[in-house]
């Protein structure tokens, strides 16, 4: 075990976690550590437009928006861990461990879980078969590879819709598939890709079969709600049928949860970002109600990180 006792660990390194870092460590913890298992940036880097950060004009993508986020923190002291955790426990003392996927652990006073969400799959037969050969959960990071080509999207949500429009610049023609006839986005971008005239819509409908050879995907079939089916050839389909909350940290040996979920796996916590254990805050994606987004998970970091600072002060000064 890491022999100095944290202030305060932060797990997860998106908008919410950078938030709790700056405000932790600019409001005074002097030993914060934020683990994050890849780049900081979080889920938004995967985004090719982001049109809704106040004060943001201009056409800018996730990845441009959160590249400052890091320095800022690390001029006010946050330590940054590349690395996965893979579980918080807690001690009689009232202290957690924090257990890193490198077999180390180190204690801390308070955690804040900013741990966000991931892509869910959607279930369809070779998802998982071709999954990086020609099915994809980003556009930005794989639609240059369909340039000048046609391809498929899978959804009805703000994130299929925005960036199938975004596809629809790149791809000669974009398939939208969704299940139903309305869509759950904005109606605002159902808008803009009604009016884009190379994105057919493919409505009522579900992929049954993603199939291909060996270089990849060759095409999608998909049947109606009257069981009609029908084969699009395209080399690519991007599925955004939303997110799993990655609550896995707080799992322990014995399977029950660190702190109360609701049935979702989504921490509950009240407006102080705190969770059902004194000194464990969760902010962003993860927490109930979360809105998803950038502006939001921030908010949140900031508040559970004034949170922890009180939370530490208090703690410290009974010691
Ligand atoms: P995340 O961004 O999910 O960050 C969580 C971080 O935790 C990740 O970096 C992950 O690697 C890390 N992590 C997870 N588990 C562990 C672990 N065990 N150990 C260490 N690190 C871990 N919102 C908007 O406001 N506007 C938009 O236009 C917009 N567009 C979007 C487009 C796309 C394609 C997507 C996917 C999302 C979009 N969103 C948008 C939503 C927005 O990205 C999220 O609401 C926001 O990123 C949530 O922030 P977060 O910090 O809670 O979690
Ligand atoms: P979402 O809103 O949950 O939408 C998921 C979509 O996938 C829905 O249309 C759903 O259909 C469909 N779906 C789910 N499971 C499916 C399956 N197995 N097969 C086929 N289709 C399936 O997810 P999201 O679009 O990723 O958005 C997540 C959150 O982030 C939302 O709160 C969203 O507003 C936010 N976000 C905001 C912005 C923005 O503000 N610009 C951008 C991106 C995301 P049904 O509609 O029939 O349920």
């Amino acid at each position: 075990m890491e022999s100095q006792i944290l202030d305060c660990a932060i797990i997860g390194g998106g908008p919410a976690g950078l938030t709790a870092g700056l405000y932790t460590t600019r409001g005074g913890l002097s030993n914060v550590v934020m683990f994050e298992k890849g780049m900081p940036g979080g889920q938004i880097t995967q985004s090719s437009e982001i049109e809704n950060y106040p004060g943001v004009t201009g056409e800018i993508t996730g990845m441009d928006l959160m590249i400052p986020w890091p320095e800022q923190c690390q001029k006010f002291g946050l330590k940054h861990e590349m690395v996965e955790v893979t579980r918080i426990s807690h001690k009689e003392n009232g202290n957690f461990i924090i257990h890193r996927g490198d077999g180390k652990t180190q204690e801390a006073y308070s955690v804040i879980v900013c741990t966000g969400s991931t892509p869910r799959r959607a279930g369809f037969n070779g998802e998982d078969k071709f999954f990086g050969r020609g099915v994809s959960t980003c556009a930005t990071c794989d639609g240059f590879f369909y340039k000048g080509k046609e391809v498929a999207v899978l959804g009805g949500g703000d994130t299929a819709l925005e960036e199938a429009l975004y596809l629809a610049k790149i791809c000669t023609k974009v398939y939208l598939i969704h299940r139903r006839d309305t869509f759950r986005a904005s109606p605002n971008t159902v808008e803009r890709v009604k009016s884009t005239q190379n994105i057919e819509l493919v409505l009522n409908s579900c992929p049954d079969e993603v199939y291909g050879d060996a270089m990849g995907v060759t095409g999608v079939r998909v049947i109606d709600n009257d069981g009609k089916s029908r084969e699009i050839n395209v080399p690519g389909i991007f599925t955004f049928v939303g997110n799993n909350v990655n609550n896995q940290v707080l799992m322990q040996e014995d399977g029950t949860s660190l702190c109360s979920l609701n049935s979702a796996g989504e921490v509950i916590v009240d407006l102080s970002m705190r969770t059902s254990v004194p000194g464990l805050f969760a902010a962003g994606d993860i927490r109930i109600e979360a809105p998803k987004q950038v502006v939001c998970a921030a908010g949140d970091g900031a508040v559970a990180a004034l949170k922890a600072i009180s939370y530490v002060d208090e703690k410290l000064s009974h010691k």
